[in-house]
């Protein structure tokens, strides 16, 4: 079949989980924006029968994200949020979780104000340090959440060493891949037991759609997690999944674009007298480069700087650009600055946000796929407002 799991990352972006209608022929996923199901008797379905717990644009998508991270079962949510919510549910009251210590800012709200009154137990941890995950294990620890790439530091930790401690103790471990994307990162062949997305990001690629899905390869796991999908129902709608499955048809040449301008942004940054310092894993200056190499496809989207600036002056420069728009979010076609002291990660207190490494000129760009020429010329005038 067109799309199977021996076929390229292309030829699946475009036809896993998604054959022609067979009433119609149409080529493109109906939007079933139907809530149940009529039933030729009583429990005699065609495999459905009431929309939170299955619906056929979402099997579409939820076959179409296995395909592409190479994992059995999918999972589609209403939001990266609630697809992260849903691993949780795995745990019970007295379970211990390891966390990275940068992981994006809403998963690290969830576990410290929402679980941690139900009794569940956090340690964040470095993990592009292996001796302080080792460390933190516990008899009680049962998950590792990570990400990989970072946000915004664009740190790299290593997924098969930290899948490894995990296996080794009967701990499962979820890693967060919505920077990457399947296009150049796969943590279930690493592995890793689940893959979380935020779809909203460059899955769907086009910041239209918000959305989330988890992948995973064990089957008596899938089953945990899909009845924690139906029983809290944060499914995703029928024209949500259709909008991510029109994204992720685009993905890989994408990400192409996306790494490219990437790296030529990263370069000319460096190279910039007001730049501090640049954060790309795609820059042999990275201080995890070899490790990117080894388990990414390709350096990615993101690029942060540090600018030689104060807040006020990291905030002039954000408000200077006409190409990059100033917004949160990232993973679209069109490139996005943000200043986390004084946005994304603005919950956090300025001294232990500068501990974390996290300094006041940081400025964290979503390169998109405009011309590379463009996006430098608007950086230049940016960051000529220093001077
Ligand atoms: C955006 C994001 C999330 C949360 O996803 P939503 O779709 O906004 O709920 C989780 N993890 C990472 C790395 C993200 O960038």
């Amino acid at each position: 079949m067109k799309g199977d799991r021996k076929t390229g990352f292309g030829t699946r972006a475009i036809h896993a989980g998604q054959a022609p209608d067979p009433t119609t022929g149409a080529i493109m996923t109906p939007v079933f924006l139907t809530s149940t199901y009529v039933q030729e008797a009583p429990a005699k379905t065609k495999g459905y029968d009431y929309s939170r717990s299955h619906n056929p644009t979402r099997t579409a998508l939820e076959q179409n994200l296995a395909a592409l991270e190479g994992g059995r079962f999918g999972l589609g949510f209403a939001s990266g949020m609630a697809a992260i919510h849903c691993v949780l549910n795995t745990l019970r009251s007295g379970d211990h979780v390891i966390a990275g210590n940068d992981l994006y800012g809403g998963t690290f709200r969830i576990l410290r104000t929402l679980y941690d009154k139900f009794g569940l137990q956090t340690t964040f941890v470095d993990l592009t340090d292996l001796a302080q995950l080792e460390s933190a294990f516990r008899p009680n620890t049962k998950l590792v959440m990570l990400e990989t790439p970072t946000n915004p530091l664009l740190r790299c930790c290593d997924l098969a060493a930290i899948a490894k401690l995990c296996k080794k103790r009967g701990v499962l471990s979820m890693a967060d891949n919505t920077f990457a994307t399947p296009y150049l990162q796969n943590p279930l062949a690493l592995g890793c037991d689940i893959v979380a997305h935020s779809t909203t990001k460059y899955l769907g690629g086009h910041s239209d759609v918000v959305g989330g899905a988890l992948v995973s390869d064990d089957e008596a796991l899938h089953k945990q997690l899909m009845h924690f999908q139906n029983s809290c129902g944060g499914t995703p709608g029928p024209m949500d999944c259709f909008l991510v499955l029109r994204g992720t048809k685009t993905l890989h040449v994408r990400m192409e674009r996306h790494c490219a301008n990437a790296l030529l942004v990263a370069k000319w940054l460096e190279a910039h007298p007001r730049v501090e310092r640049v954060l790309y894993p795609g820059l042999p200056s990275h201080p995890q480069h070899a490790l990117a190499k080894k388990q990414m496809r390709a350096g990615g989207g993101m690029v942060s700087v540090e600018l030689k600036a104060t807040v006020p002056q990291a905030k002039k420069v954000c408000s200077s650009f006409s190409v990059f728009s100033l917004a949160e979010s990232l993973g679209g076609v069109e490139s996005l600055v943000d200043h986390p002291a004084s946005m994304t990660h603005a919950s956090i207190p300025a001294e232990e946000r500068r501990r974390a490494g996290l300094q006041d000129g940081l400025i964290r760009l979503s390169v998109g796929i405009e011309d590379a020429d463009d996006l430098i010329a608007d950086l230049d005038r940016a960051i000529g407002k220093l001077k």
